[in-house]
């Protein structure tokens, strides 16, 4: 198979032209970026060592030659020196190719896939752009000048046909288009795709493309040749298969291609975490700067060295925050830590800052104000608009420094008027100590769907788009944007169209979750009477009245971590117990399930000193962490059943894993509850008692743990990630990590088997129980109640009042022999 070896000025750029490429041919092709320059001060660049290192490695693993795409400039030089340094045989086997760099290295990798030769993936390269000259021919008048690859000779041989109708919602658009090429290249036959009056070779993704087969249009395909029936079934059988694209991959293509035709200059995209539409002015939650006093200082040796100690913290926080980052939202997402850390570790910084405090006998703070500042400012003369951004990373992690120097904490979102909040990232206090009345939507750079801060979002009714990756150089301070929390996408630069079309949106958004209320106030009866309760996900006391305005009957789930973050010290008891009473005050007599203390893992709480683990996960989280601290722990429980001896609250605890270990926390509650008694406190006889079940081995043995405790309640996010080996919070695996694999449903069956065995009731509370189209489904295995954020109630309430018991048991044995997640999706359509 050829390689390809993609230069350019920027590594970046060159990473991720690859990473797309890949995706696209699923990495099936031999690729190495070769970007920029080593050189963490002037990074933008190019190389030909590294070139030729590229090529070299590149070579070594593709035995049909090696095409080498670049940018610009210096690149075309950097790639012909490093020719010039290759021996006769590898240089023999190499091709500079004058494509575009995106749309060339796509053509050329998905030719290149398929077995084409040097010649036949240059070629496909070469004629890259035609489909966009094409396709914008009807705006620009322009017409494709370049000769296109060569027709595919026709063979001798049997001529099979048919027809396909294409119904993914993007017609055959790239990845589909891909697809079919990777499918036709497996065969000799020559392969032609025809639509109305126009033919391509199957083989070419440039023809494929040119094609702009639509949804709901018919293609005739023609394999002639020796395995012509077998092509024929091979693209068949990819047909059935919507041409490998699945529904969740189309919101991605619609942002991947559309960026201009959908109004103004630019757009980020991220994970749609909180449905809903905004537009309004950005208030930008940079992380701000402490004031700092010029102050005549003696010792200037003491100061220096404060200042060492202040740049080592920082550097200490930045590593770990890269490490939590990389765990819960990905490498790609933690990659900017990386930057900061070699900002703060760069030499030059400290010795100005040093040379100033002792030439001038000024304190450390001021002095490094001074050198970032300069150095910020440095960065925002260039010419290179990626460098300009760099400004705010030395601002960044240099106010780091100057907060461990002053002792400042970082500061609290106060909105002055109605805003899109756009920040590097949320705390849950950040999210939850906003007045969610001028809130009108929220844009992280970090973080994906689960992630604390995006489910505290939906639970506000907040539209929120997480994990754009940098954005605040495409942002300012007040400026109008727009965002589209179902798709995931913001716009950056809209112009007055696409204000006014997503302000419409708004308001249809806004109008028809009104009327989704009013339906979310009735029962929610399947058609043959059984009732299920839906109850709704709560993070503070505040979110109780907003989840009853929804139509919960009841808080199925209220994380009291919440109550424990980002503060200087734990809640005491009494400030607990009030948090406690008045949740279940609001919910008017309705049960309140409270879960214990659920950190570790994501979410760590500074005060109370949670490990650094390499596993956090795996670590001491939820109650292995309580029991670990029985005083945290016995300030709460004294709390909660106080709590519960007034109002009708149920205890929960998180993350249980055996009978051993329930009994061993069923058995501390009993001496809390006795040392309340001896205090002459009244305790109410019975509380109900129950546990999450999220981890795979209190599945195994739930039918022991439903004999000691009262009820379950089913947490899929967790289960999910621990039964499919894939963390929640990382993007490359999150396919994998998919509530609705057959395997996770069988335990969510097993856990609801177990709790009839042992009369006792089971819940689910993780982000499952909030799809609609789920409820029947679940129904079906077995649950008694669902608990999720408040704006989901009233779909799910109208879900469950469409079906029948029958239907959803009958619907339920089909998803548990289904192979796939996928396949249980085609169920619930
Ligand atoms: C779960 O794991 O499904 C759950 C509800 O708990 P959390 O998301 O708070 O870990
Ligand atoms: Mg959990």
């Amino acid at each position: 198979m050829v390689g390809l070896v993609i230069v350019s000025h920027s590594q970046m750029l060159a990473q991720g032209v690859l990473e797309l490429a890949e995706q696209m041919t699923r990495g099936s092709v031999v690729m190495e970026a070769a970007g920029g320059i080593d050189d963490p001060d002037n990074p933008i660049g190019t190389d030909p060592m590294k070139v030729m290192m590229a090529i070299e490695s590149v070579a070594a693993q593709s035995e049909e030659g090696v095409l080498v795409i670049m940018d610009l400039g210096s690149a075309l030089m950097s790639a012909e020196t490093a020719l010039d340094f290759l021996p006769d045989e590898v240089k023999e086997k190499v091709l500079l190719c004058s494509a575009p760099i995106v749309e060339g290295t796509m053509a050329a990798a998905v030719q290149a896939s398929v077995g084409a030769s040097l010649k036949e993936v240059s070629a496909e390269a070469g004629a890259a752009l035609n489909v966009k000259i094409e396709q914008l021919a009807p705006i620009t008048g322009e017409t494709v000048q370049a000769a296109g690859p060569a027709q595919e000779e026709v063979l001798e041989g049997e001529e099979v046909s048919c027809d396909l109708l294409v119904i993914n919602k993007m017609g055959l658009h790239a990845r589909p288009a891909a697809n079919l090429v990777a499918v036709a290249g497996k065969f000799q036959s020559t392969i032609q795709i025809r639509k109305d009056d126009k033919t391509a070779s199957g083989k070419s993704i440039n023809q494929v493309a040119l094609l702009a087969v639509k949804n709901g249009e018919t293609i005739t395909v023609t394999a002639t040749g020796p395995d012509a029936q077998q092509a024929i079934e091979g693209l068949k059988a990819l047909h059935a298969d919507n041409f490998g694209e699945r529904d969740e991959d189309v919101a991605e293509v619609v942002m991947e291609t559309e960026p201009c035709k959908v109004g103004g200059e630019g757009f980020v995209s991220g994970a749609p975490a909180s449905t809903g539409y905004a537009v309004g002015p950005v208030y930008a939650h940079l992380a701000t700067l402490p004031e700092v006093e010029r102050i005549d200082v003696s010792d200037t040796d003491a100061e220096a060295e404060r200042l060492d100690q202040a740049i080592a913290t920082a550097l200490a926080d930045i590593q770990a925050l890269q490490r939590e980052t990389e765990k819960t939202a990905g490498k790609a997402n933690a990659a900017i830590f990386e930057v900061h850390g070699l900002i703060l570790g760069d030499k030059d910084m400290r010795d100005n800052a040093a040379d100033l405090i002792s030439a001038e006998k000024v304190n450390a703070e001021f002095a490094w104000f001074q050198v970032m500042d300069k150095m910020a400012s440095d960065y925002r003369g260039l010419d290179d608009a990626y460098m300009q951004a760099r400004a705010a990373d030395v601002m960044d992690c240099g106010g780091r420094v100057l907060r461990v120097l002053t002792g400042e904490g970082e500061q609290a979102i106060r909105l002055e008027r109605e805003s899109i909040i756009v920040a590097h990232d949320l705390t849950p206090s950040d999210v939850a100590g906003m007045d969610p009345e001028k809130v009108l939507g929220i844009v992280t750079e970090i973080g994906g769907a689960t992630s604390h801060a995006a489910i505290l979002s939906r639970s506000m009714g907040i539209p929120a788009v997480i994990g754009t990756g940098e954005c605040f150089q495409q942002v300012s301070d007040g400026k109008m944007i727009a965002l589209d929390g179902f798709e995931g996408v913001v716009w950056t630069a809209p112009d007055q169209a696409k204000l006014d079309e997503i302000s419409a949106k708004r308001d249809q958004w806004l109008a028809d979750r009104e009327e989704a209320k009013a339906k979310g106030a009735a029962p929610a009866k399947t058609v043959d009477g059984t009732e299920i309760m839906v109850m709704g996900n709560i993070g503070t006391p505040a979110d109780a009245p907003r989840v009853l305005e929804y139509g919960a009957e009841g808080v199925g789930l209220f994380r009291t971590e919440f109550l424990f973050q980002d503060r200087d010290q734990e809640p005491d008891e009494q400030e607990q117990f009030e948090a406690y009473v008045e949740a279940a005050k609001a919910m008017n007599g309705n049960p309140v399930i409270i879960r214990t203390l659920d950190i570790g893992g994501d979410k760590p709480v500074k005060y109370l000193d949670t490990p650094v683990e390499e596993n956090p996960f795996l670590g001491e989280r939820g109650v292995r962490f309580c029991m670990a601290r029985p005083e945290l722990f016995r300030t709460q429980l004294r709390a909660l059943l106080r709590a519960a001896s007034e109002e009708n609250i149920w205890i929960m605890f998180p993350m249980i894993s055996g009978v051993e270990e329930l009994e061993g926390v069923l058995a501390f509650q009993a001496e809390v509850r006795e040392g309340l008694l001896s205090e002459g406190v009244k305790i109410a006889d019975k509380i109900k008692t129950g546990i999450m079940i999220e981890v795979p081995s209190a599945v195994a043995e739930a039918e022991k743990l439903g004999a000691i405790c009262d009820f379950f309640s089913i947490g899929t996010n967790d289960l999910t990630q621990y039964v499919m080996a894939a963390d929640r919070g990382n993007k490359s695996v999150a396919k994998i990590c998919d509530s609705l694999n057959p395997a996770v449903l069988r335990m969510v069956k097993m856990t609801c088997d177990a709790a009839k065995t042992t009369g006792i009731e089971v819940g689910m509370c993780g982000e499952l129980a909030g799809n609609p189209k789920a409820s029947a489904l679940l129904l079906g295995l077995g649950l008694d109640e669902l608990s999720m954020s408040g704006p989901s109630i009233p779909e799910v309430k109208e879900a469950i009042r469409a079906v029948s018991m029958d239907d959803c048991c009958a619907l339920a044995e089909k998803a548990l022999a289904a192979k796939s997640g996928d396949e249980v999706r085609d169920l619930l359509k």
